[in-house]
């Protein structure tokens, strides 16, 4: 079957509020302006994925607008205690981020340097595969999403992810996030939860918050389904590496060097 750029637009916002309505996902609201999102492939297969570039974020190391974004648009507690610390998307050491691809002569543009990180809304999640609630689950356009109602905390998900990119609710979070967005659902004490490639504005026809947040160009969302999107044609034209490769867990995430 293929879907046009409209009709694909018109179930992705169908889909997206049914799953509000079953999963109690945010309730939509009035868009912000942003750039929008790109089409189908032609075949009409989308397969989101993100293209970090080292590089260009290295301009402005100090910089976190991304975070910011994120964090205000996703309802992110701000915890005194960096052990209850809930996460997104942040910033690591690259030779952290990839410990299978430094060395010590790496060059001094990267060595010592943050890599942004998140989810990686992987092709082959192990996330997925532990959890025994099904809360959390891969959609068919590569999101890897989490359902709260379904979690019961048991943290096989936090431990199966070898990125460290999921994070615990120790304590009720709603007492640490200084102004609630009311577009997006708040989460309690005891469950689990990660990136979700901003899957609420996606049905909006948005870019994702840290992307349209992001001074430096350095974040690429688009379709990897479709050759000639520009999250593919980045990859064409740059070397790119994804994190920890061995674990086939594939990444769809990748990074510009
Ligand atoms: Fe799951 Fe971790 Fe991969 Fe995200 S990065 S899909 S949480 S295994």
């Amino acid at each position: 079957m293929t879907v046009d750029r409209r009709g694909f637009f018109k179930l992705a916002g169908l889909g997206a509020l049914g799953l509000a309505g079953a999963r109690s996902l945010p309730v939509l609201g009035n868009p912000a302006p942003a750039p929008s999102l790109p089409g189908p492939g032609p075949d009409g297969g989308v397969r989101w994925g993100m293209v970090v570039d080292l590089r260009a974020c290295l301009n402005d190391e100090g910089c976190r607008d991304c975070i910011v974004a994120c964090d205000h648009a996703h309802n992110i507690p701000q915890l005194p205690d960096r052990k209850h610390e809930v996460k997104w998307i942040w910033k690591d050491p690259y030779e952290e981020v990839f410990p299978m691809q430094t060395h010590e002569y790496l060059e001094d543009a990267l060595h010592g340097h943050p890599a942004l990180v998140f989810c990686n809304h992987c092709d082959n999640p192990p996330c997925v595969r532990v959890c025994p609630t099904q809360a959390t689950w891969k959609r068919e356009d590569g999101i890897v999403m989490m359902d709260w109602h379904r979690c019961i905390g048991c943290r096989y998900c936090v431990a199966a992810c070898p990125y460290g990119s999921r994070s615990f609710n120790w304590v009720d979070p709603r007492s640490y996030i200084e102004t609630i967005d009311p577009e997006f659902p708040t989460r309690t004490r005891g469950v689990v939860e990660k990136c979700n490639f901003c899957d609420e504005r996606l049905a909006r026809n948005q870019q994702p918050a840290c992307v349209s947040a992001c001074p430096h160009g350095a974040l690429t969302f688009g379709n990897l389904a479709d050759p000639t999107s520009t999250v593919r044609l980045l990859l064409k034209s740059r070397y790119s590496i994804r994190r920890k490769p061995a674990l086939g867990t594939h990444p769809e995430v990748f990074y510009l060097v």
